[in-house]
């Protein structure tokens, strides 16, 4: 067998506006199970930028499902205190607004006060207005040309062209906060993260980052292995939300269940053979492809 390639450290990346669900234990026990196998070390990080989301209760959400499922993390806050303390997003805005602001000295954005859309034409590419308005949206120039390079895990790596969807995407939001892409690549070269393994939802995110770090001096981010796993699906096939109540690990505990009957449960919905009982004997039951 050939070697697994190692590497430094993972995180899992939450955020709190809302319960964890079956999805998102999914999520950590491919994080959990790839970190094992490729030696890394796992950050737990909070995703709280959208500040008026943020609920405490959520936030103590994590700690305890984390804890009740035995997902392990080596390195982010324990509970509720140090989180707001040392490591909300919150900290790091500095962090940001350098990013933002260089990326504006080297003339990669542009103000745009168009309402959201998800694929943006363009429209304020050379209108010029002011980037001192607060109330406008901050985009990186981009074009059709653009490639990207992502290593998959485990694999090597390919080529991709940034897709419509991505073209001119927003890096500092209306209310005056970057937005998610800028904050998700400053944070996970800031800690030296390295594996990042996330939904397929977020393929073009993924996509958006790694140009995004080519621009950024210093930002190792464009050297990250990649595993993108599928999105479980509820019963009408639609992707999990946290308002879906029913598949909270919150609820599922309410109704009596204990972390083996949660796995269980979820291995069931993968359709996995046997009724694993905790995160590692699901990882090892889902698809060999996962590896
Ligand atoms: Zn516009």
């Amino acid at each position: 067998m050939s070697q697994v390639p190692v590497f430094n450290k993972t995180r899992i990346a939450p955020t709190p506006s809302g319960y964890l669900h079956l999805g998102n234990l999914l999520s950590f026990t491919i994080t959990a199970g790839l970190a094992r196998r490729h030696k890394a070390s796992i950050l737990l990080r909070i995703d709280d930028l959208d500040q008026p989301r943020v609920r405490k209760e959520y936030v103590e959400d994590i700690f305890d499902t984390l804890e009740f499922m035995g997902i392990p993390w080596d390195e982010g806050p324990r509970n509720y205190e140090e989180y707001t303390n040392s490591w909300s997003q919150v900290h790091r805005v500095p962090l940001y607004e350098q990013g933002l602001q260089y990326l504006r000295s080297v003339k990669q954005v542009f103000a745009c006060n168009c309402s959201r859309s998800v694929n943006y034409p363009g429209a304020c590419l050379e209108k010029n207005l002011s980037l001192g308005v607060d109330s406008f949206n901050w985009r990186l120039r981009t074009d059709q040309s653009i490639t990207v390079s992502i290593t998959a895990c485990p694999g090597t790596a390919s080529s991709y062209s940034l897709p419509d969807s991505m073209q001119h995407f927003i890096i500092r939001k209306k209310d005056g906060n970057v937005a998610y892409q800028l904050s998700s690549v400053i944070d996970d070269s800031y800690f030296g993260v390295d594996l990042v393994v996330r939904g397929q939802d977020l393929w073009e995110s993924t996509l958006a980052q790694v140009y995004l770090a080519s621009l950024l001096p210093g930002n190792n981010f464009t050297e990250t292995g990649f595993y993108h796993h599928s999105l479980l699906t509820g019963p009408d096939k639609q992707k999990l939300s946290k308002t879906a109540g029913a598949t909270s690990i919150r609820y599922l505990r309410g109704q009596g269940e204990n972390a083996a009957g949660i796995y269980t449960m979820l291995g069931k919905m993968l359709n996995c053979e046997g009724a694993p009982c905790n995160w590692e004997q699901l990882f090892n039951v889902l698809s060999p492809s996962v590896y």
